[in-house]
């Protein structure tokens, strides 16, 4: 299976930092989308340490270090164990920055990761950042939010609709540098030709409905660029209230 991909961020309309980081890397099919949080520019700062740590572990640690010093979780391939090791280390990495430096305690980030082999991607992420895939028209969401709407509406406390426009949507209920460990949720899915994989920050997500997300995605089939930049537009044409970021991986 060869993977194409293209990411693009944007500050949005209302802000005036862009919080979010993102990373592309074709050679080692590694694709991350980090939305940091916290004052001054700490939240910058947050995403952009998860991002260079994660990909730091996957390109230049060796295959058969696997996890160390993480556990290995038989359930999952060595590619995803190695993936949440990233992201576990990631969160070491958050907090040792704050320990480091008093002006930025309190920054957290989430993350989404991907990182392919030949058959498989495997996601892992941490926080309310989504990763969908869209295969056959249709459009499924891979990654549950850690937020704490995603929670009341999985306990049968709020519908979606209502969780969409609550007060406390942008509460999130794991991120890193929140912590001393953190658990990241995983998954594996069977690539086929013609999925695309997006991810993205709330301030996609937010602003523009499923439906239209998936319309976006495929009738720019092929054009990811033209994908990504037209998701980004409408974001901002509806308040561009965040940070919007969005990567698009093709498989063919
Ligand atoms: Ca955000």
């Amino acid at each position: 299976m060869e993977l194409k991909a293209y990411g693009l961020t944007h500050v949005g309309r209302q802000r005036q930092h862009n919080e979010d980081s993102f990373l592309v890397e074709s050679d080692a099919r590694l694709y991350l989308v980090a939305d940091g949080m916290g004052g001054h520019a700490a939240g910058e700062i947050a995403s952009r340490i998860a991002v260079d740590s994660i990909s730091e572990f996957v390109l230049h640690t060796k295959e058969e270090e696997g996890t160390w010093p993480h556990a290995y979780d038989e359930h999952y391939k060595r590619l995803t164990n190695r993936l949440m090791a990233a992201v576990r280390i990631a969160n070491t990495r958050v907090l040792e920055a704050m320990r480091k430096d008093a002006r930025l305690r309190g920054m957290g980030t989430t993350v989404v990761a991907c990182l392919a082999d030949e058959e498989t991607m495997s996601v892992a992420h941490v926080g309310d950042s989504r990763v969908y895939l869209i295969r056959d028209n249709q459009l499924s969401r891979i990654t549950n939010d850690h937020s704490w709407v995603f929670e009341q509406v999985q306990a049968g406390m709020l519908t979606e609709a209502e969780a969409e426009k609550h007060p406390l949507r942008n509460v999130i209920t794991r991120a890193l540098g929140g912590a001393l460990q953190v658990s990241p949720d995983a998954s594996e899915i069977e690539m086929k030709n013609g999925d695309v994989y997006l991810l993205c920050s709330d301030g996609l997500t937010g602003m523009v409905p499923e439906d239209e997300i998936l319309r976006l995605v495929t009738k720019n089939e092929g054009n990811l660029e033209q994908a990504c930049q037209e998701l980004i537009d409408t974001a901002n044409e509806r308040g561009g209230i965040d940070n919007i970021t969005a990567v698009l991986v093709r498989a063919e």
